[in-house]
Parts: structure tokens; C-alpha cells; sequence
């Protein structure tokens, strides 16, 4: 399908796992979209908590954290290799994906100026609006008038263990149970925030892809981009 598609934002949200940002990779390399992954910004803030010994037992020290904020240089790198998130001149991509960090994302994405901070940084990255971005707030909070919006879900023992595999190829010692767990807790926390919590906005399409590959996905998203934003 030869596809000539308007500038637009798309926006994915969903729960954890069920490959939101793989999906949007795909679409920004097949369209010539931007990609921008949230979660990489609050993996990022996550990671500045952990190094600086900001945690404590799940009790976020928010004194030192947003003063730093403001300083805080989260972005992206786009290369032949796909995206790279970085913190200054520092690469975290293998840093912000560990369990550590998951384990205690959801919490740090809670903070109300944590998530003021990303979104700032997403409408400053997002300037040119041809832009797929992968979240759980995107099409509700962030970018409530995204021409697209996706809401992505899948069974969730599907979900742990596409991301088993994922961890296991990097070289982390994982337990199914561990991720299950993780996943469940991570669901848990970011629909149950008062903080934009993770909601299917009213005007997104429902991708349930447990039993679908992402060839799928794309013929399933290509029907609707030459339907709705063909040019
Ligand atoms: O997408 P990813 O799993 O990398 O996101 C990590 C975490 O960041 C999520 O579990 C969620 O707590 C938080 N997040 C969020 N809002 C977004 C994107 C991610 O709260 N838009």
C-alpha cells in the first residue's frame, strides 16, 4: 500500500507490555513520523532518583528532586539504530529499561510536577506535529487533540512474557513471576493516580493485540490512516 499521509499526531496509550512503543517505532519508520516515547522521560527522572539516592523505600525525596528538574536535559537521539533517550551528553537507553527502574516508575510518574516536567518536554520536542508518541496519558492529557488516538491492551500473561523475552535477550536475570507482578503493579498504579491517570480516552480506537503480529497491526493502522488522513 503506497500511503501519503497528512501531518499528524498519533497518539498510543495503554497498559505496560503490550508493545506501544514497538508499534509506534514501526509507524515512525514506515510513515516518516517522529517517534517520541514518554515513558523513556519518566524512566529518565526515575533513573536521576535512583543515582542521586532520592528513593527512600518508595518515599520520593521531592526537596531535591524538583529543583533538579528544572536543570534535568532529557531527549532524544535519532540514529540508523532507532531512538536513544539521553540525560545531557550521557546515553540511559539500557540504564532506564532495567527492573530497578520499573519497579519504581510508576511511583516517580505519580508526582504531579514530574509529570507537568514531561509534558513540557513533549510539547517542545513534538513542535512540527507529524509525530507518533506512545504513552499512558497521551490522547487524554497530553496531547488531548491528537488527530489519532489508540488505546492498546493484550491478555496480560502475553504481555509478561513478550517482556521477559525482551529482558532475557538483554542479558537480565528475570523471573516470569517477577514481571507478572511488576506489570500488574505498574497497571495498578497508573489507572489509580489522581494524576492523569491512564483512562481510555473517549475517542480512541481499541487495538487488542493479543494474537496479532505487528505486519498486522501496521495493515490494521495503514486501513485507517488511508481512510481518515491520506492526502
Ligand atoms: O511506557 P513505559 O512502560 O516505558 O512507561 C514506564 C512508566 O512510566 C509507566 O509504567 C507509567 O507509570 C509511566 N508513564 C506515565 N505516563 C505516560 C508514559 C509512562 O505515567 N504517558
Amino acid at each position: 500500500m503506497d500511503l501519503d499521509i497528512q501531518d499528524i499526531i498519533i497518539a498510543i496509550d495503554g497498559y505496560s507490555s503490550t508493545g506501544k512503543s514497538s508499534f509506534a517505532k514501526l509507524i515512525a519508520k514506515e510513515l516518516g513520523f517522529l517517534y517520541l516515547d514518554s515513558g523513556a522521560l519518566y524512566r529518565g527522572v526515575t533513573l536521576l532518583v535512583l543515582e542521586r539516592g532520592w528513593n527512600h523505600k518508595g518515599e520520593i525525596d521531592t526537596d531535591a528532586l524538583f529543583p533538579a528538574l528544572a536543570e534535568l536535559d532529557l531527549h532524544f537521539e535519532h540514529n540508523a539504530e532507532g531512538t536513544k533517550t539521553y540525560m545531557g551528553s550521557r546515553c540511559i537507553e539500557g540504564r532506564i529499561r532495567s527492573m530497578k527502574v520499573s519497579s519504581l516508575v510508576s511511583v516517580v510518574a505519580a508526582i504531579p510536577e514530574v509529570r507537568r516536567y514531561v509534558d513540557q518536554r513533549l510539547h517542545e520536542l513534538a513542535k512540527n506535529r507529524r509525530v507518533v508518541m506512545d504513552g499512558r496519558d497521551i490522547g487524554t492529557t497530553v496531547f488531548p487533540d491528537a488527530e489519532l488516538k489508540i488505546f492498546m491492551t493484550a491478555d496480560k500473561k502475553v504481555r509478561a512474557q513478550r517482556r521477559m523475552d525482551e529482558l532475557i535477550a538483554k542479558g537480565e536475570n528475570v523471573e516470569f513471576q517477577e514481571i507478572l507482578d511488576n506489570l500488574e503493579q505498574r497497571d495498578y498504579i497508573d489507572s489509580h493516580r489522581t494524576a492523569s491517570p491512564l483512562r481510555q480516552a473517549p475517542d480512541a480506537i481499541v487495538l487488542d493485540n493479543t494474537n496479532l503480529t505487528f505486519e498486522q497491526q501496521m495493515d490494521w493502522l495503514k486501513g485507517i490512516l488511508q481512510a481518515r488522513f491520506s492526502r
